[in-house]
């Protein structure tokens, strides 16, 4: 996909929808009465409360002073008319994401109608978004109905996700409120499969280890021993995009793949994954185990003390999903007791507030103190293991990714901008709601 939208292409695919009227006189989103959406848009099957974590949030928001006024907020909600301009708010930007993405989003929309903040969403800083009608997030951004409730009394009535997840948001909310969601459902499979299959080397050949002796002039290999990954099973729990691209990968190694999915792929079939039926079969087969599902009710914390007890005694877990698959706690004991040898994880389920910052140098407000306040003991621990290959959600960062995440985003900001969804019954191309 190009990192550029063509706007010929974008308008033809807008098609006006019609805006209905409430008995309060309030002119509400069409997202809760949405017709049945085409097979692009989402629907997220169990609400599940978002795993946040509560953390000091009052010096994220330097303008949190700001206290909407209800009386501000515009009577009119639901796609864009005619007559309005798109006021966007970009909250938890950064340098790569200015670099490659900034140009695409203020060449659709005008520099002049986006506002970029660096800091992530929250209750205290959504009133940075005052005098705009969408958002734009990212993954740990935190949409809880809190937050939904202070975006949208003040107009925000569209939220744009640069990613493929939305277990932050929360869709129910954003469906009584009028706000509608859309995210970016595949921007680059590859870089987050690539990124899996670089964690597995990395922690099998001890890459860091190594490269650490050479540093300090020590050439010995002692305690590097790896192993051949041609011959061993690699579990892939979620065959969709990125395990089945992961799964191409191992395979073109020359390992088996089984997998486990709730629907097994015709694609992952053809390629010679072998399907089990459930995790449990799956996770005594493997040396490997490399999670893909989406973080859901079903999903949260599928690893645990019982799951670990039935991986393999020296195997490996990668995760580069989301960090509720797993649970922290049960991972350190199983480390611990050596049940299994090693861990990569590029997601962490306490991340949000912590991965995509710089928490090196806050310490000197607290003389003496060489920790950020912000110091998560679990990941600390977790992260300084010898035995443990830790990023912090870095999977998807590849130009490719971050261009198709851009014009995605345009896409999709689009269709709010043109007066409504271009998808089925006026529903978003790339929306998600609530039940
Ligand atoms: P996808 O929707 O294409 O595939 C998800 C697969 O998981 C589907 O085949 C689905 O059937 C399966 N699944 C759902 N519930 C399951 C369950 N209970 N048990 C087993 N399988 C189940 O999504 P994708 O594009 O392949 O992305 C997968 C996940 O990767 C996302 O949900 C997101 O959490 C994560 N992700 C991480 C990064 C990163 O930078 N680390 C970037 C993008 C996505």
């Amino acid at each position: 996909m190009s990192a550029h939208v063509s706007h010929a292409t974008m308008l033809a695919a807008v098609t006006p929808r019609p805006i209905a009227r409430e008995p309060c006189g309030r002119i509400r989103a069409s997202v809760p009465k949405r017709a049945p959406l085409r097979s692009t848009a989402i629907r997220l099957e169990k609400a599940r409360a978002p795993n946040f974590r509560s953390r000091a949030l009052a010096e994220d928001a330097p303008e949190s002073n700001i206290v909407p006024s209800p009386s501000d907020a515009p009577e009119q909600l639901g796609p864009l008319k005619p007559t309005e301009t798109l006021k966007l708010a970009v909250f938890s930007t950064s340098s790569y994401m200015r670099h490659t993405q900034t140009p695409v989003i203020e060449e659709a929309f005008g520099a002049g109608n986006v506002r970029w903040f660096d800091v992530g969403l929250t209750p205290q800083t959504a009133p940075l978004a005052a005098g705009c009608n969408a958002t734009c997030l990212f993954v740990n951004d935190r949409a809880d109905a809190e937050t939904i409730d202070v975006l949208a009394d003040l107009g925000v009535r569209f939220i744009a996700m640069r990613c493929a997840g939305f277990d932050r948001v929360d869709l129910d909310a954003c469906a009584r409120r009028g706000v509608a969601v859309t995210r970016t459902p595949a921007y680059s499979p590859h870089a987050i499969a690539e990124h899996a299959i670089a964690m597995m080397l990395a922690l099998n050949r001890q890459l860091m280890k190594g490269h650490a002796r050479v540093t300090q002039g020590n050439y010995s290999l002692s305690g590097l021993v790896g192993f051949d990954m041609h011959g061993k099973t690699v579990g892939i729990v979620g065959t969709g995009k990125i395990g089945r691209c992961a799964a191409k990968i191992l395979l073109a190694m020359g390992c088996e793949v089984l997998a486990y999915d709730v629907f097994q792929s015709k694609e992952a079939i053809a390629m010679g994954v072998k399907y089990v039926d459930t995790v449990q079969e799956l996770l005594p087969r493997c040396q490997i185990v490399s999670l893909h599902c989406p973080l859901t009710d079903d999903t949260h914390h599928l690893m645990d003390d019982a799951t670990f007890d039935l991986m393999r005694r020296g195997s490996m877990l990668v995760n580069t999903s989301r960090g509720g698959l797993v649970d922290t706690a049960a991972l350190a004991r199983a480390l611990d007791a050596q049940k299994i040898a090693c861990v990569a994880m590029d997601v962490y389920e306490h991340e949000a507030g912590l991965f995509f910052e710089d928490k090196s140098e806050e310490t000197d407000a607290t003389p003496g103190s060489s920790l950020s306040p912000d110091w998560d003991l679990s990941l600390g621990s977790l992260a300084s293991r010898p035995n443990a290959l830790v990023t912090s959600h870095q999977a998807f960062l590849t130009a490719e990714a971050l261009g198709n995440i851009a014009s995605t985003t345009v896409e999709n900001l689009r269709e709010f901008a043109g007066g409504g969804g271009a998808g089925e019954g006026g529903a978003y191309v790339n929306e998600v709601v609530g039940h």
